[in-house]
Formats: structure tokens, C-alpha cells, sequence
């Protein structure tokens, strides 16, 4: 069995309060060492979903219809949903910051995702960005270390 897949099964049986501390600490130690400014790869090479409130607004903020923001940056992938045209995405500054990050997209918000009180039950979500985001490979080894104590 993958090393991963004996991780997640490990924390599943952990209780909720004992499994939201570990993957609360984990994740704040990651995000201690791991700068996203000096990284943004997920603002590199995968694009959030934008739903149409994330349109609506983003739109407004650029002074465009939805239909033109759509037109000028998104297309919609095999599930139909909307995601940028281009990677890195369009509103990625060279100094790596986001050029809409108070209105960002709300897939964009809680990325990686490794707080969730549900991180237990997203074994395929967090394997799959391990290829993307170095804060999501430590808070797993961290897991992994924390679990063989
Ligand atoms: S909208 Fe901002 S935070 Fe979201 S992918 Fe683009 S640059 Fe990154
Ligand atoms: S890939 Fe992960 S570590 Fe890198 S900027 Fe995105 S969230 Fe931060």
C-alpha cells in the first residue's frame, strides 16, 4: 500500500480534536517555512475555478461586462467549468503577488486547503497538489512524522 494512502487511513482514525490539532500544527509549521511569494506555483501552472459570483465581481473590478471578462480571460475545461485561458494566470505579478488578491477567485482563498477540518477525507485532493505545492509535500511529511510517534 502507498505510503500516502496508509497516511490518510492512519488519520482517519484519528479522533476530530486530536486530527484538527495535528493538521492545524502541520500546516502552520509548513506555512512557517514555506514563503508563497517566493513560490506562487500554483498561480503558475493550474488555474482556480471561477464561479459566476468570482466572475461577476472580478469583472466590475476590471470595468468589463462578465461576458467580455470571460471573453478576455477564461475558457471552460472538460467539466465546464471556468478557468483561465493562460498559465501562469493573468493576474500573477512578476513580484509574484496577485494583482485582484482581495477579490481572488474563491477557489484561490482557502488553497491548499491543508487546514480543512475535513483533510483526512481529501487523500486524492492533497496527493494530487503535492505535485504542485511544496506547503502541501511538507504538511505531509510532517503527518507522516507526527503519525509514526
Ligand atoms: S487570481 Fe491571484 S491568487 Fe488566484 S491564481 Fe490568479 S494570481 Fe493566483
Ligand atoms: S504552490 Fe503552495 S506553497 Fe506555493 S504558492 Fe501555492 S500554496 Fe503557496
Amino acid at each position: 500500500m502507498p505510503a500516502l494512502t496508509r497516511l490518510f487511513q492512519k488519520l482517519k482514525q484519528l479522533k476530530s480534536p486530536k486530527l484538527i490539532a495535528v493538521v492545524e500544527a502541520a500546516h502552520t509549521q509548513a506555512f512557517e517555512e514555506i514563503d508563497c511569494m517566493t513560490c506562487a506555483n500554483c498561480c503558475k501552472t493550474i488555474s482556480p475555478r471561477f464561479n459566476a459570483t468570482d466572475i461577476d465581481r472580478i469583472a466590475k473590478y476590471e470595468r468589463l461586462k462578465s461576458s467580455e471578462f470571460i471573453d478576455k480571460y477564461l475558457t471552460q475545461d472538460q467539466d465546464g467549468d471556468f478557468v483561465t485561458t493562460v498559465r501562469p494566470c493573468p493576474f500573477l505579478q512578476e513580484d509574484n503577488a496577485c494583482r485582484i488578491y482581495d477579490i481572488r477567485p474563491k477557489d484561490c482563498r482557502g488553497y491548499p486547503h491543508t487546514d480543512s477540518p475535513n483533510f483526512a477525507a481529501m487523500e486524492r485532493y492533497h496527493t494530487k497538489n503535492a505535485d504542485v505545492c511544496p506547503a502541501t509535500v511538507r504538511v505531509l511529511a510532517l503527518l507522516q512524522l507526527e503519525m509514526r510517534k
